[in-house]
């Protein structure tokens, strides 16, 4: 019934011919079948990677060449302006652009996200879409139970499949969604070339993680839309950040000691990096993103645990906001 576990690096020939499975890095069982389920959910053609920035780097290093522009969102995942910078060494220049417009014309690649994280804004997809360069969505934060990018005029998906696809905080691992065969096609010969693989083990755990991941995502973003509400009202709490859906949030504190206090008093809702799992997280993003976030910015990330529970945590560690 459940999939097995094959770790096989390599298969034997069948007639001293290659079969759909000969060398692991290619090709491997467990990795083809989330790519099946996952093309499925999005609407396109899947490929799995080693982590999200993993699929950020294969996207762009496979489909543009030196002297090409990304136009990338001002706010997205801070992750990929630092790989865009690493690789202008490479000859990619990359200009940051506001996606709740259009993006600036003489980009070969828009890179926008839905909804940004941490800022929480939504892409104009619209805008995005009549741009003639390739479109590329980072709906991490989405997942395709909320949104399709692809048929929203995007080209291509990328998800950090570490987040809510894993949803246990267990799996890192990645993943492109492509709308033409021929884009997969090129995104596959480069991952067999480049070697940015998912190994089978985690992949096995991402194909368990998509098993619940409509029913955690839906149960997740009621108890964050309650939380919201709730967050609203607090005298601590200014700025509330929430695109309507997901259950991804932010709001701000007062100033970046009291974050830090808030951050550190939180006793169910785990003070850690990364989002997206059943556990739900909360950190200062400013300790990682600098001046790019408000100094009292706090990222919540909302798991399984009841709401109600969740806000009476929430309450005593605003308590010290
Ligand atoms: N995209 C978004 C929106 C993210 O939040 C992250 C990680 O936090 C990434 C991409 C990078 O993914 P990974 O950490 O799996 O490499």
């Amino acid at each position: 019934m459940e999939p097995p576990l094959d770790r096989s690096t390599t298969w034997p020939y069948v007639d001293g011919e290659a079969g759909p499975f000969h060398y692991a890095r290619n090709a491997h069982p467990v990795g083809v079948e989330v790519e099946r389920q996952l093309g499925e959910l999005e609407g396109g053609e899947a490929l799995l990677f080693s982590s999200g920035m993993g699929a950020t780097a294969a996207v762009v290093l496979a489909l543009l060449e030196p002297g090409r522009t990304v136009a990338l969102a001002q706010d997205a995942y801070y992750g990929t302006g630092v790989l865009l910078a690493e690789l202008e060494r490479w000859g990619l220049r990359h200009v940051l652009f506001d996606q709740s417009g259009p993006p600036p014309p003489e980009a070969d690649l828009v890179w926008i996200e839905a909804p940004s994280n941490p800022l929480l804004t939504m892409p104009d997809f619209g805008a995005a879409a009549a741009h003639p360069g390739l479109v590329v969505c980072d709906a991490t934060a989405a997942t395709p139970v909320h949104l399709r990018p692809l048929e929203r005029g995007c080209d291509l998906v990328v998800h950090s499949a570490t987040k809510y696809l894993g949803g246990h905080h267990d799996v890192l691992l990645g993943a492109v969604v492509a709308k033409s065969p021929d884009h997969a096609a090129r995104l596959l010969e480069f991952r067999t070339r480049s070697g940015i693989v998912a190994a089978p083990d985690p992949a096995w755990l991402l194909l368990r993680g998509l098993q619940t991941l409509e029913v955690r995502m839906r149960a997740q973003s009621e108890t964050a839309a309650a939380l919201v509400s709730r967050l609203e009202a607090h005298a601590a709490v200014e700025n509330l950040r929430y695109p309507g859906f997901g259950a991804l949030l932010s709001f701000d504190v007062a100033d970046g000691g009291a974050a830090r206090r808030v951050e550190t008093a939180t006793q169910l809702i785990v003070n850690a990096t990364s989002l997206g799992g059943v556990t739900s997280t909360m950190e200062s993003r400013y300790r990682w993103e600098g001046e790019r976030v408000p100094a009292g910015l706090l990222r919540l990330s909302v798991g399984l645990e009841p709401a109600d529970a969740l806000w009476a945590d929430l309450e005593q560690a605003l308590a010290r906001a």
